[in-house]
């Protein structure tokens, strides 16, 4: 049969993995390993660890996360892959991997929280320079990149307030100055957005979100397309002892398969509640990248193919934080918790001010992750909590 370039829908459910001879089934065996066994000292003395045709040791992976490893790299459209115990340890491999002391490091004001965090303590701690840029900012990014300036995250939307970022004008600056580019691709789950096509080095996920889909496991990965980033990623991961748990890795692959469905439903639903809270006196602006009150939107409309199910609205200045609390308080189907991207909807209030350099805008910030309930019902829901507020 001739090679067929299948969609993400297709290739998401017929991966490349071939269960041993005589026990053809569709699910990819556990193997679980700490010790691993060699057959005499020479095969022990001459394995490479960076092979992934043989075990040296555990924490290294095993067949089962070399599948998701191979997957997750396919679904970005990379090469190699490593998956980490976490999303921020998949973003600290990544600053450990490519950082050195005396380096400086961009990061732009909207970043996940933690990862602006981890930032902070690279300067703190370990003379690693570490500054936060408009995330805006575009092609003008040029103007801070210094003669020490290693690496460039961006985060497309970023977090909680939802900018989309002008990522190829940013990778055009950086390349220019022979600077990587690493990204944050979580919201877009690897489908809505091709980092690598738009001039990206090094893609990040947070597994634990749409990868995963259960809310019950934490993962993360860092993808790339070169090797020679790929080796220092090997490098970083094997230092660190980021393994995983193979149980954790095949339940990942047990959601992989659906993710195509469910992304596109956390985005039917997202937008169609967005719409509907855009009609409401309640609510200034809907921060969706698929709306004009983002910003950023243009990009979005340009670079992207669909949406995730995570948006933040701005309620009218009238209404105060007590107000806005007592909506959420009021949510029923809609639960209070962090994380995202499982089947359930979430809301939470952020206060952020003390999130943001500058946040010139009146009013309170609410984000919403939409779950696969159906949409009139979180309608409803969201009708019913903004009567009390
Ligand atoms: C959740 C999240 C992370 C971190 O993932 P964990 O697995 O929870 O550590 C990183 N970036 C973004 C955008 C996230 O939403």
């Amino acid at each position: 049969m001739s090679e067929q370039k299948n969609t993400p829908q297709t290739s998401l459910v017929h991966s490349a993995y071939r269960a041993p001879d005589g026990f053809e089934a569709f699910p990819v065996g556990i193997h679980h390993a700490s010790t691993v066994l060699f057959p005499n000292v020479e095969a022990m003395r001459s394995r490479d660890w960076r092979e992934k045709l043989g075990y040296t040791y555990g924490l290294h992976g095993t067949p089962t996360s070399f599948v998701l490893e191979a997957r997750l790299a396919e679904i970005e459209g990379g090469t190699y892959c490593r998956v980490t115990p976490s999303g921020l340890a998949a973003i600290a491999m990544v600053n450990f991997a490519f950082l050195k002391t005396g380096d400086d490091v961009l990061l732009p004001d909207n970043v996940y929280g933690p990862s602006k965090d981890l930032g902070q303590w690279l300067q703190r701690d370990f003379n690693i320079t570490a500054r936060f840029y408009d995330p805006m900012i575009g092609a003008g990014i040029a103007d801070l990149i210094e003669p020490n300036t290693r690496l460039i995250w961006t985060e497309a939307p970023g977090s909680v307030s939802m900018e989309v970022p002008d990522i190829p004008a940013i990778c055009r600056a950086a390349h220019d100055k022979n600077v990587l580019v690493a990204i944050d691709n979580t919201w877009a789950a690897g489908l809505a957005f091709k980092a690598f096509e738009h001039g990206v080095d090094i893609v990040m996920q947070a597994v634990t979100k749409y990868q995963s889909g259960g809310s019950d496991v934490l993962m993360g990965a860092v993808i790339v397309r070169e090797q020679a980033l790929n080796e220092q990623l090997e490098l970083a991961h094997m230092r660190l002892g980021f393994g995983v748990g193979m149980d954790d890795v095949y339940l990942v692959l047990r959601s992989l398969s659906s993710m195509r469905l469910r992304f596109d439903a956390h985005d039917a639903g997202a937008r169609k509640l967005a719409a509907w809270l855009k009609g409401r006196p309640e609510i200034a602006a809907v921060l969706h990248p698929a709306f004009e009150d983002c910003p950023g939107h243009e990009f979005w409309k340009r670079d992207f193919t669909g949406a995730g199910g995570l948006f933040s609205v701005i309620f009218d200045a009238r209404f105060s934080e007590e107000q806005t609390d007592r909506f959420v308080d009021s949510l029923q189907l809609f639960k209070i918790g962090y994380s995202w991207g499982g089947a359930h909807s979430l809301c939470v209030p952020y206060r952020m001010r003390g999130m943001r350099r500058q946040w010139m805008r009146e009013g309170q910030l609410v984000r919403f992750n939409v779950g696969l309930e159906s949409p009139e019902d979180l309608i409803r829901d969201i009708e019913q909590a903004l009567a009390r507020m």
